[in-house]
């Protein structure tokens, strides 16, 4: 068995969708981003390409790949599930925390966890998280999420 960690930031963009652990909030800002700006999904990304030694998002997909442009969080975490079962790993399960002032993860966390466990093929648990006005998710200049993930030999 292999752990792994990972971690995204990105600016919130006012009036762009907020698509955010794999759901549409439609009463909050998005990210900015060459993706959906979905930092938890790009976190859960991380953690499992880091698990399994397959290097970073950014190294599989590309930053400016024109492929990517667009691409949804799930749809990410659906193509990382597939690179981790060519080279042999499938989750054994994940964690996320968002830090963020917004949206308010609790009422939703059900939902979340249902949408990334279901894409992964393992379980995937959600937590939030605030940094008490500090920094720039504080400030809400920003979201952050960091990740870890358990692969085992497929
Ligand atoms: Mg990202």
């Amino acid at each position: 068995m292999r752990v792994g960690i990972g971690t995204d930031v990105h600016p919130i963009e006012m009036g762009r969708e907020c698509r955010l652990l794999g759901l549409s909030w439609p009463d909050e800002d998005g990210c900015a981003g060459h993706s959906d700006g979905d930092v938890a999904a790009h976190a859960l990304c991380d953690a499992l390409l880091s698990a399994a030694g397959l290097g970073d998002l950014g190294s599989v997909f590309g930053t400016d790949d024109p492929h990517w442009a667009g691409a949804t969080g799930p749809d990410l975490l659906a193509e990382t599930a597939r690179l981790l079962a060519t080279a042999g790993w499938r989750a054994g399960n994940a964690a996320v925390q968002v830090i963020a002032n917004s949206p308010k993860i609790g009422p939703r966390r059900a939902e979340a966890q249902d949408v990334l466990s279901a894409v992964l093929g393992a379980p995937v648990s959600v937590s939030a998280t605030t940094t008490d006005g500090l920094g720039l998710t504080g400030r809400g200049e920003g979201r952050a999420a960091v990740a870890t993930a358990l692969v085992i030999p497929a």
